[in-house]
């Protein structure tokens, strides 16, 4: 390949072997400068980021807290006690946001009713998510990103619906994250749609994100990503205690849960298990992290959730939707999900004192730059393909523009080992085709759109064209 032909075997040999080791990239890199492994941060979104109050976010919870329980079955017409009082508050910042930003952001209560499921739903039951969306200013592009926490709480007993649930962390600091981000970004302009919601009945089965889930699914929303913050505040576990507040988990899937047998083969074929749409977009949200976080970290975790469990993001990825779980580095079991009590000289209860404001303001940073570097970049290329047809070294890609939104200014491939859990590599191309002098056996590739400003969507993988 033109590497070896300009470089001619006379180098001293130990050079030739180091030359050897960076051979893949050094082609590539010979062409052109290097791209930056990152795209360029925006002033603009690190800007919006640094809105973020902890002041605020620490009051909203206080709010939260004040409403003595938000179990699912609990009081719905008291105007401070339970659901219904913690709900109509959620509801209320979120006009007051509306009004704050001009009045596009629009607010309703998603309400459903849930019959008694012999489980943990006892008689029938209305619910009501509260979601605030502010429309893209787009006509033509039909993304939607939503970001969700949920708002019920619960305590040692899941059906016990009258003891005082604080749910300051679960999920207290996930609803008031939704909250933040709607104040700061309601009076922004973005193309595409963004959805922030306040969802019910997750202690009790995931029924107000399957509701919702389910609407979209029904009502054809262009859902690209999904973000579900679910125990965010708390930047210490107690068993042993370690202190991390600069660390943030998210969780993904590998394989979409809904995955047919024609994609299920192919993925087997190129063993393609951690490269599903939702783990796409968590690796996106690492990159962001580098991009915007000022240190703080997003880490991959190759698991749908915590061991063998689920949550607000299951039923979106059952429905074939991108989403992820964003939870803190170590959790604190002696707060989540217990009676508020003292044991053996240890407190128990899932209280406003175990929620580091400054660590979950960090963490709501890196939902609003995940949110508004997708928003703000082009929709992600269309029918991307790796060529097979000749047997090559080489690999030739080619898509095309998106199918909705603006006409991206360019694209960019990104490249990396099969084993490597991150992007090595990103390469600029201007039009709709790579020819690239690496094997596509020995790299995974992924395509991109970016804006002239150097927006990137989530990367869409190659699928195999002929
Ligand atoms: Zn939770």
């Amino acid at each position: 390949m033109t590497f070896f032909l300009s470089h001619p075997p006379y180098l001293a040999p130990m050079k030739f072997a180091t030359l050897l080791l960076l051979a893949p990239f050094a082609v590539l890199a010979q062409t052109k400068p290097a791209a930056p492994l990152l795209p360029p941060a925006d002033p603009g979104i690190q800007k919006l980021a640094d809105e973020i109050s902890a002041k605020n976010l620490e009051a909203n919870i206080r709010r939260l807290v004040a409403f003595g329980t938000r179990h699912t079955l609990s009081d719905t017409q008291s105007p401070t006690r339970g659901i219904g009082a913690a709900r109509n508050y959620v509801r209320d910042e979120f006009l007051k946001y509306s009004r704050a930003g001009g009045g596009r952001l629009t607010v309703e209560m998603d309400t459903f009713t849930v019959q008694p499921d012999g489980r943990r739903i006892s008689r029938p039951v209305l619910m009501a998510n509260v979601l605030a969306t502010l429309p893209g200013t787009d006509p033509t592009d039909t993304r939607v990103l939503l970001v969700s926490g949920h708002i019920d709480s619960r305590v040692s007993d899941v059906m016990n619906a009258t003891a005082d649930a604080p749910g300051a962390n679960d999920d207290g600091s996930g609803t008031v994250l939704v909250m933040e981000l709607a104040r700061v970004l309601a009076g922004q302009k973005f193309p595409c749609t963004l959805k922030f919601v306040a969802v019910q009945g997750e202690e009790q089965g995931l029924y107000g994100s399957g509701h919702l889930a389910a609407r979209a699914k029904k009502e054809g929303w262009n859902l690209v990503a999904m973000l579900n913050n679910d125990i965010v505040g708390n930047s210490h576990g107690f068993d042993p205690v370690i202190n991390d507040g600069t660390r943030l988990r998210v969780f993904s899937e590998g394989t979409p849960a809904n995955e047919t047998p024609e994609q299920a083969k192919q993925r087997r074929q190129l063993s393609s298990e951690n490269d599903g749409p939702s783990r796409q977009l968590a690796r996106y949200t690492q990159r962001i992290g580098q991009l915007y976080g000022k240190g703080h970290q997003v880490v991959l975790t190759y698991r749908p959730d915590r061991s063998l469990r689920g949550g607000d993001h299951t039923p979106f990825n059952q429905q074939g939707f991108a989403a992820v779980r964003f939870t803190e580095m170590n959790e604190d079991y002696t707060h989540q999900h217990q009676d508020l009590r003292t044991e053996k000289g240890r407190a128990y209860g899932d209280v406003t004192e175990g929620v580091d404001f400054a660590y979950l303001r960090r963490n709501a940073g890196l939902n609003l730059a995940t949110m508004a570097s997708l928003a703000l970049a082009p929709a992600a290329p269309a029918q991307v393909e790796v060529l097979t047809a000749t047997l090559t070294n080489r690999t030739e890609l080619r898509w095309q523009a998106p199918a909705t939104g603006p006409r991206p200014a360019g694209y960019v491939v990104l490249v990396r080992a099969t084993s490597a859990p991150q992007w090595q590599q990103r390469i600029p191309v201007a039009g709709l085709t790579a020819n690239l002098p690496i094997s596509k056996d020995n790299f995974i590739f992924g395509v991109a759109s970016v804006d002239g400003a150097g927006h990137e969507s989530v990367p869409v993988l190659p699928v195999v064209g002929r």
